[in-house]
């Protein structure tokens, strides 16, 4: 099978259903293939506890605003579910799951898309596919002489799958604070939270609206050739949520400095101080999933790829949405990623029609 359209879009979480929302309203002929086998992108498969940063209010995609959940002033994982799944009925958006595309090629005016459903010939590409399926983990020594169990931001659950253990919390973003508050706050897990440098909370009435203002101030800045403001980085690296605020209030929350290896049993520090150890959790980030555009060979520093706003500077007819700051400012949040799915296909109604 090999099907013909204008527009592919790769990934069907909130990036891709947010491209997909202004293709629609550009009549645009288009698919969105989805890896996964049901609507919700990366919110499918978080912790249990995990609730946004900001209101729902401030989370909503262009078009529809994010309902109120009842009783929640911070929405949790599962409603942003369901507004995702109701988001993409609502508009009618052609997401084809789950189709996972391995590969994008040149081939001739067309890009070519080779996925374990057939292929597929576009004009042009959206590649919209997250980084929560390419966790980072830091070069430790002793990862692989340590016998307890490592698992991931990705792998987290819940305190309970951790009874009657000490585990390790390693990392002094928001994952890793919600995730260290989470145990800490459960009676019969021990913990120890640490971080490279000690932890930076930002101010209690600060939450997700103010990052997307200080990353839309920062690209301001940085496009009129002003001095960089810092963005989100100098306000702090923690997002003070309820949980994590009680946590922290209560004396639960103190950080280690970082550990200079594993043992068998544990972690040991510099000054030759140990901890056991029944498992580690490694909250300590994501790489962009751009392994399926590795044929295109446009790969630069740290993963990413040059871009002019979301556009491939060397593959035009390619566009990234929802990686990070490098593709939009704040796109990589549910209130941010509208404005560049904007430009976006502003640009390729522009190429396609033009
Ligand atoms: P994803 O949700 O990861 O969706 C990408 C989709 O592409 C997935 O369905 C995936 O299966 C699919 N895919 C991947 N590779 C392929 C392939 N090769 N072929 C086909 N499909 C593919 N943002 C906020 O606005 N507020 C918050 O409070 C917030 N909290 C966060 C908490 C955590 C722990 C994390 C990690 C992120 C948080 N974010 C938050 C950031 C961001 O909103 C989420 O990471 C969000 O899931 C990103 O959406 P996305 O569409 O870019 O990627």
């Amino acid at each position: 099978m090999n099907t013909l359209t204008d527009v592919v879009v790769i990934g069907g979480g909130q990036a891709g259903l947010a491209a997909g929302y202004h293709l629609r309203r550009r009549k645009l002929d288009f698919v969105i293939l989805d890896a996964q086998s049901s609507a919700g992108g990366a919110w499918q498969h978080t912790w249990d506890s995990l609730h946004l940063f900001s209101p729902a209010g401030f989370s909503s995609l262009p078009g529809r605003l994010m309902p109120a959940q009842p009783g929640q002033e911070y929405p949790d994982a599962a409603h942003v579910v369901d507004y995702l799944s109701d988001y993409e009925q609502r508009y009618s958006l052609p997401v084809h799951r789950p189709i996972t595309v391995r590969a994008v090629r040149r081939d001739g005016p067309r890009l070519r898309l080779e996925t374990d459903a057939g292929r597929w010939s576009a004009r042009a590409v959206i590649s919209a596919t997250g980084t929560w399926w390419r966790p980072f983990l830091p070069a430790v020594p002793g990862r692989e002489v340590f016998a307890g169990r490592q698992l991931h931001t990705t792998g987290y659950r819940r305190p309970s799958d951790f009874a009657g253990q000490h585990v390790i919390v390693v990392g002094g973003g928001n994952s890793g604070a919600q995730i260290a508050a989470d145990l800490a706050t459960s009676k019969d897990v021990g913990l120890t939270w640490v971080t490279q440098r000690p932890p930076r909370f930002l101010a209690d009435d600060i939450d997700g609206r103010a990052l997307f203002d200080a990353a839309t101030a920062r690209r301001r800045a940085l496009d009129e050739g002003l001095t960089d403001t810092g963005g989100v980085a100098s306000l702090g690296d923690i997002v003070a949520v309820p949980p994590v605020r009680a946590a922290r209030d209560a004396g639960l929350l103190k950080a280690q400095p970082m550990f200079t290896a594993l043992t068998e049993g544990g972690v040991q520090w510099a000054d030759g101080t140990r901890a056991q150890a029944d498992a580690v959790i490694w909250c300590t980030g994501f790489r962009p999933a751009l392994s399926h555009l590795a044929p295109l060979g446009l790969r630069g520093e740290r993963g990413h790829i040059a871009t002019q706003g979301t556009r491939a500077v060397d593959e035009p007819r390619l566009h990234l949405l929802g990686y990070g700051d490098w593709t939009g400012p704040a796109s990589a949040t549910l209130i941010g990623v509208g404005r560049p799915a904007r430009d976006a296909v502003a640009d390729i109604a522009a190429m396609v029609t033009g």
